[in-house]
C-alpha cells in the first residue's frame, strides 16, 4: 500500500522513514513515496494562519493530486520571549518569500541578543496530518521543550536544530543521533501518534 509523504524536505523524509511503521497490523506492506516522486505537481501554497491549517493544506493537496493516502506535517519553533515567533512563519522568518535556514537562525540570534538564561525558553511543535481518499482527516500534535543557545552547537539535524538545546538531555537536537532526536522530538511524538491509523489500514 502506497502512502505519500507530502514533503520534499530530505531531512524530514529521512526522519519520518525511521518513525513510521513498515507494515499494517494485518500485514500489508506500507511503501512511502514523497513529492520528489511526483515532479509535475503544482507547488503547495502554505497560506494557513496556523500550523494545523498548513498541515491540513499539505495533506489534502497530496490526496487530491495523487489519490494516495497522504501524510504531512507542519512545524513551528515557538520562542516565549518573542511572543511565540517565529511560529507558523518559521520557514520564512528572515525572508517572507523563501526559506533560508542560515538567515533564519541568524535572525533568531539577533532577536534574542541580550536575552539570557531561562528567558530563552522555546518549544518545537509539530502537527501531523493524515488525509484519506475517503475524505477523512486525522490530526496529531507533538512537542519538545528547550531553549535557544547563543551560538550553534552540533552538526546533525536541520533547520533550527543547532540552536535548540534540550536541558533534559544536555544536548542540542543537532548533537543527537537521528534515533535520539526521533525519540524525543516534536515530529517523533506527532508521527508515533498518527501511526496508529496507519497500523489499522
Ligand atoms: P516546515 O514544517 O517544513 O514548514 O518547517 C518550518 C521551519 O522549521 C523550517 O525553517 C524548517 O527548517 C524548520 N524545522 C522544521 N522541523 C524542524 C526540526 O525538526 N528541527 C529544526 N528545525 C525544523
Amino acid at each position: 500500500m502506497e502512502i505519500l509523504l507530502a514533503t520534499s524536505n530530505k531531512h524530514k523524509v529521512k526522519e519520518l522513514l525511521k518513525i513510521l511503521p513498515v507494515k499494517t497490523k494485518s500485514g500489508k506492506v506500507l511503501v512511502y513515496k514523497t513529492l520528489a516522486d511526483f515532479p509535475n505537481l503544482p507547488p503547495i501554497i502554505e497560506d494557513g494562519k496556523t500550523l494545523e491549517d498548513n498541515a491540513k493544506i499539505k495533506a489534502v493537496f497530496g490526496v487530491v493530486h495523487t489519490g494516495l493516502i497522504t501524510l504531512a506535517d507542519d512545524t513551528g519553533l515557538i520562542v516565549d520571549y518573542l511572543n511565540g515567533a517565529p511560529g507558523v512563519n518559521s520557514a520564512r522568518y528572515a525572508y517572507s518569500d523563501r526559506c533560508d535556514n542560515k538567515a533564519n537562525n541568524e535572525k533568531l540570534l539577533k532577536e534574542l541578543s541580550g536575552v539570557s538564561g531561562a528567558k530563552r525558553s522555546a518549544h518545537f511543535k509539530a502537527i501531523a496530518a493524515l488525509a484519506m481518499p475517503t475524505g477523512q482527516l486525522f490530526i496529531e500534535e507533538g512537542k519538545v521543550e528547550g531553549r535557544i543557545l547563543t551560538d550553534y552547537k552540533g552538526t546533525g539535524g536541520f533547520g533550527y536544530d543547532a540552536l535548540f538545546f534540550v536541558p533534559k538531555y544536555k544536548k542540542t537536537l543537532a548533537e543527537m543521533t537521528e534515533n535520539e532526536k526521533n525519540e524525543i522530538s516534536h515530529r517523533g511524538a506527532a508521527f508515533r501518534k498518527i501511526s496508529k491509523y496507519l497500523l489499522e489500514l
